[in-house]
């Protein structure tokens, strides 16, 4: 068996020798000419005048007299021209990506030549419409009557109003876009090659610097690369190569083969193709693995199984082929270590970059509508943290990073001015305030170099995702510069997010050595004797969705351009020739349905499986290989984690109290519990740029105690409340100063407008509703206001009597009417009604009371002080919006609680128990069953709990 290329090779070397340097090699991509060269050296033994290898693309580009243009410059172009056309106030954003959908629309029409004219009717003068065209063909007439027809009838919605209308601008689009490009001196693929061979005698004046041109390697043609075929082959100037003879592949599945015999018999075969140039069939192996990136973690398994030789050398033989190339990122992870050479030709999805996050971070840290005054901007603390946790941030400060972010964690700055950041260069560039529109590349291409410049060349693959971002940005710099498109800085945001989101950075290396990483596209007339393909699922390959068109699938279908079907056959052609020189083939698809997955094998695949060809062996690798699905029902405590509780709260030197919200949360939920105060993960993102009643309580618990702060100790009466509630000014001073403390990290110039405006305006709010309760309920004697108090709780400890330090931050007592009130402020939901003390303890999240439970453990805590036989709990639910019933009692089965004394008991033996159980050594850390808990949890991505 000799590869398709070693054959084409002998076949030029005994035919042109030495004159082939006076021929030109055309290949469907650069990597096959690389190949051919590698074998027509080892053919001819000698050295040789290499012949040009080139792509049929940079073939038609090399004669024209136009450059070729990036995308988005005429996605730009083409949005001016379509702004004139539509009278429409559209901003480039929204059009971008329609925009690069016409562009391919264009593309295809002229690559398959198809008359624009006769395409783009206009829907409403379709009377007319076999008059109006007389080229048209019968079929392609009743087409488009067919469409129109279908089109009317029925109700005219909005959907179909815009189509018609942009249907309507299309031809008139398609003309001046293109003699605006000719003016500029730049096309598109299709436009290019159209004008060349439309222009009488261009290719034959053109195409005069080779003796001959082979095509080598080709399956199906656009009208434009038919074309030029058909006229250098009238001159006598082509030869064909078509990678097909009727093996058993191929026999087998004569749908593969639609493309390439129709060339065949037009163009005609030059190499003499026989399929026992082939070889024998290959060993297939099937596998199935239910997630995506498990099918790249299975490699080195693959690796071993197959025997592949690693060595440098002959790795080039074996190939791995993703048909979905999200799946580069997991697969480049999951290399075995003992491959040092790979070679990549696919696109990486930049998305799943590192820099791609930072530029997203960045982007969304200038969402600033408006900087008047730079000075005065003040950044959200989650975006300022996501930044600086990003890991080429981290690396690029050594530890300044971390140090700023532990600053603004525990110094709980919600909002962070630039000047935060202090002298500090890369933090200053970082955390810069972008004015305008034109500076936004800037900025972000100074950070990338900056990046760069600080690293140290060990991960060249960051640095080319770096390179490839400033590359980018440059390009659209000029974009953002153009008055004419006039894009503000939320539109270039949107823009520039939506332009890096779908770019794939090329990858081109030293194809001859090391393992063959590509897309199914780039394995084109190359061959291996191993493949291994992955994600070869129904869905994927081939894949079901066509490539985006404005132009109707019918439409389409009538003049002649792809449609799925056409992408089916090509998908098949290119599969089945994998097949047919390999050896072995490993074949593995993620059997997993989720979302819009079905889990299914590739249809190519199906075929394998009941065909009488090859008898593929079925793998499974579900076992053994944990994917998502979380924890399971349970944590199971492991030793260390009782160590940790022992050291923690039983025996430790410096023990720390168990607080009330420790047992609410392994009431909760054990596992919320066991995260929180067993791994220590904390609530990182407590901090809050929004409204959010963590935040809330705290500004209005210190509020609240700054206000009260000179009575303590005072009976506080009727007139001293009215004085207070009068000194609106003060209040309102007061509520700034702590806004600005513990909101803004002290800073000044907090913004009086947005977010603070409406904490204030709310805080003010709730601080009234305190004061209106009070006033009412006066008089009272303020005893204290957020003070700690402990008490010990003896409980059986695997056997032995230990005791565990509950205690907390009570948030004010006062005595009214001789009783001691344990209050608790709260500003979220909260309702001071329980059906009994039981249901704290074990009722569902609907009838469990963290509130009342907290308070409860207060008045436990103080229940055996002096003064406080006649106390209890409190609750100042300030959501309450029925002013008028409020009460300031706490009731158990509507009956109202006078005294803690009365539930005393109760309450000890089943906090006792509860904490016994939270110490257990043998109970495992459960999952709630109760799924409408977890939607709030912090923790629920790591979880990840199934629903129940
Ligand atoms: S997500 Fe649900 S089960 Fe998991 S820790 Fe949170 S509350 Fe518990």
């Amino acid at each position: 068996m000799r590869y398709f290329l070693e054959q084409t090779a002998q076949y030029l070397y005994d035919n042109y020798g030495n004159r082939l340097r006076n021929h030109c090699l055309v290949f469907p991509n650069r990597r096959a000419g690389v190949f051919l060269l590698k074998h027509l050296s080892i053919v001819s033994g000698n050295p040789l005048w290499a012949p040009k290898t080139t792509t049929i693309n940079d073939l038609f580009m090399s004669v024209s007299p136009y450059k070729t243009a990036p995308t988005e410059k005429l996605v730009v172009e083409l949005f001016k021209l379509y702004r004139e056309l539509a009278k429409k106030e559209e901003t480039i954003d929204n059009f971008y990506f329609w925009g690069e959908m016409l562009l391919n629309d264009f593309d295809d029409v002229d690559k398959y030549l198809v008359n624009p004219e006769a395409l783009f009717t206009n829907l409403k003068d379709l009377h007319d419409i076999d008059k109006k065209f007389g080229g048209l063909t019968e079929d392609q007439i009743k087409v488009i009557r067919r469409f129109i027809v279908n089109f009317r009838e029925g109700e005219i919605t909005d959907q179909k109003r815009d189509f018609e209308f942009n249907w309507s601008i299309l031809l008139p689009l398609y003309i001046s876009f293109k003699k605006r490009l000719r003016e500029l001196g730049i096309a598109y693929e299709g436009m290019a090659e159209r004008d060349l061979l439309e222009e009488d005698g261009a290719v034959s004046s053109k195409f005069r610097d080779f003796e001959k041109y082979h095509f080598i390697g080709f399956n199906a043609l656009n009208n434009c690369e038919k074309k030029l075929m058909e006229i250098l082959k009238s001159e006598s100037k082509a030869e064909f190569y078509w990678d097909y003879a009727k093996t058993p592949f191929f026999e087998h599945n004569p749908r593969a083969a639609l493309f390439v015999e129709s060339n065949i018999k037009e163009f005609g075969q030059t190499l003499p193709l026989t399929a026992s140039n082939t070889g024998s069939l290959p060993v297939v192996t099937i596998v199935d693995i239910p997630s995506d990136s498990g099918q790249a973690k299975l490699l080195p398994n693959i690796f071993k199984e197959m025997a592949i030789d690693t060595d440098p050398d002959n790795l080039h033989k074996t190939a791995v082929v993703l048909a979905d190339e999200n799946l580069l990122p997991a697969l480049l992870s999951s290399i075995p270590p003992e491959i040092t050479d790979i070679n990549i030709t696919m696109g990486y999805p930049f998305k799943m970059t590192v820099v791609y996050s930072l530029l997203r971070s960045l982007l969304s840290l200038q969402e600033i509508r408006e900087v008047k005054e730079p000075h005065k901007v003040f950044f959200g603390h989650r975006k300022v943290l996501k930044i600086l946790s990003n890991p080429l941030v981290v690396e690029s400060t050594n530890g300044r990073a971390e140090d700023m972010a532990k600053q603004i964690i525990s110094g709980n700055i919600s909002f962070i001015s630039p000047s935060f950041f202090g002298e500090d260069p890369f933090l200053a560039l970082l955390f810069g305030v972008v004015g305008d529109t034109d500076k936004l590349c800037g900025y972000l291409r100074d950070i990338f170099i900056s990046i760069a410049e600080s690293r140290d060349g060990s991960d060249p693959l960051t640095a080319e995702f770096l390179f490839r971002a400033n590359q980018m940005l440059n390009r659209l710099e000029p974009l953002f510069g153009d008055s004419s498109v006039n894009i503000n800085k939320e539109v270039a945001i949107r823009l520039i997010d939506r332009i890096f989101r779908e770019i794939k950075v090329p990858f081109r290396g030293e194809p001859l050595r090391g393992l063959q990483i590509m897309g199914i596209l780039e394995s084109r007339a190359i061959d291996f004797d191993n493949v291994i393909i992955l994600s070869a699922n129904e869905g994927v390959l081939p894949r079901s969705s066509p490539s985006s068109s404005y132009i109707p699938h019918n439409l389409r279908e009538a003049f002649g351009l792809p449609v799925i079907s056409h992408q089916d056959s090509i998908y098949d052609y290119y599969f089945t020739r994998l097949l047919t020189r390999a050896k072995n083939v490993v074949l593995v698809y993620n059997s997993s349905a989720e979302g819009m997955r079905s889990g299914e094998m590739s249809r190519f695949l199906l075929r394998l499986k009941y065909g009488n060809l090859v008898s593929p062996s079925f793998f499974s690798a579900k076992i053994g290989i944990r994917v998502g699905g979380g924890v399971g029902a349970s944590i199971p405590r492991a030793q260390n984690d009782i160590r940790i509780l022992e050291e923690k709260y039983i025996k430790g030197a410096d023990r720390r109290p168990l607080s009330p919200s420790a047992i609410n949360a392994w009431l909760n939920c054990g596992a919320r519990f066991y995260y929180s105060y067993v791994c220590g993960m904390k609530e990182t993102d407590r901090l809050v740029e929004g409204i959010e009643p963590a935040m809330m309580g705290t500004i209005l618990h210190e509020v609240i105690n700054r206000y009260y702060s000179p009575y303590v100790g005072e009976k506080i009466s009727t007139p001293i409340m009215e004085e207070l509630m009068k000194n609106k000014k003060g209040k309102r001073q007061l509520i700034d100063e702590v806004l600005r403390e513990v909101w803004f990290g002290g800073e000044d110039n907090v913004p009086k407008t947005g977010n603070a405006l409406i904490m204030a305006d709310i805080t003010e709010m709730f601080v009234d509703r305190v004061l209106e309760i009070d006033k009412s309920l006066a008089p009272f004697i303020l005893i204290g206001l957020e003070q700690n108090f402990t008490k010990n709780l003896p409980i059986n400890y695997s056997g032995n009597k230990e005791s565990i330090i509950i205690g907390g931050k009570i948030d004010r007592i006062d005595q009214r009417e001789g009783v001691k009130r344990l209050i608790d402020y709260k500003t979220g939901k909260s309702e001071p009604n329980i059906s009994s003390i039981e249901d704290l303890f074990s009722g569902p999240p609907k009838k469990r009371n963290d509130a009342v439970t907290q308070t409860l453990i207060y008045c436990y805590l103080l229940s055996d002080e002096k003064g406080f036989a006649l106390s209890r709990p409190v609750i100042y639910a300030l959501r309450e919006s029925n002013r008028e019933k409020w009460d300031d009692t706490i009731t158990i089965g509507k009956k109202p609680l006078d005294n803690f004394k009365e539930v005393e008991t109760q309450f000890a033996e089943l906090l006792t128990k509860t904490v016994e159980e939270i110490f257990d050594p043998s109970i495992p850390f459960a999952l709630t069953t109760y799924d409408s808990s977890c939607s709030s949890c912090p923790y629920k991505k790591i979880c990840k709990k199934q629903p129940f």
